[in-house]
């Protein structure tokens, strides 16, 4: 399937999408643990915005993950359920305010062919959190990638100066490799430029 390390992919300027719709509901647990995990964006949102990270959870649920943000003062702006929970095949959930800058990426990390090298990736992304564990045959099902997709497709409509979709793993190789080498990159890619190019 691919080297998560090597998972980028980048939005073409010209592709950019008129305003999509992105099916969502406030996750109130989580939201209510956001502002003692998340901080404010240095730049404005609407030009700070430059790549959203895909992560996996290496977790069972989105309980998990949720207590994850409370426990570890981790956080991320949107959580993809998995296919044994309600919200699979129905509605992503949104875990923290898109104008605060979530916890997901070490600021000492960086790659260089993302917004030129910059770290505190934080201040400049978003975060996407997909339920998965990550392990032996625990795949990512269609309606995970296509949901993903969408929220890709929903930031980089409403974002100007979004570029570029990337793996934790990209950022920090040595500690992270989500999504993991069971994520169908290539395919997701697809899926989110469908017929934008
Ligand atoms: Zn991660």
């Amino acid at each position: 399937m691919g080297d998560p390390k090597d998972f980028q992919f980048n939005l073409p300027a010209e592709a950019k999408p008129a305003a999509h719709p992105l099916r969502e509901k406030i996750h109130p647990a989580a939201w209510a643990a956001a502002p003692d995990c998340t901080s404010a964006r240095p730049e404005a949102p609407a030009s700070a915005i430059r790549a959203i990270v895909i992560h996996a959870t290496a977790g069972a649920s989105t309980a998990g993950a949720v207590s994850v943000m409370v426990a570890h003062r981790a956080s991320f702006h949107w959580l993809v359920a998995d296919e044994n929970e309600a919200a699979h095949g129905d509605f992503v959930w949104a875990s923290a305010p898109e104008r605060r800058a979530a916890w997901h990426v070490r600021n000492n990390c960086s790659h260089p062919e993302v917004y030129d090298g910059a770290r505190r990736v934080n201040d400049w992304s978003l975060g996407v959190e997909i339920v998965n564990a990550q392990s032996g045959g625990d795949g990512f099902s269609d309606w995970q990638l296509r949901a993903t997709a969408q929220i890709i497709r929903y930031a980089w409509a409403k974002y100007p100066n979004l570029a570029h979709v990337v793996s934790h793993a990209r950022f920090d190789p040595a500690r992270r490799t989500d999504p993991g080498e069971n994520f169908p990159w290539e395919k997701f890619a697809a899926l989110t430029l469908a017929g934008l190019r």
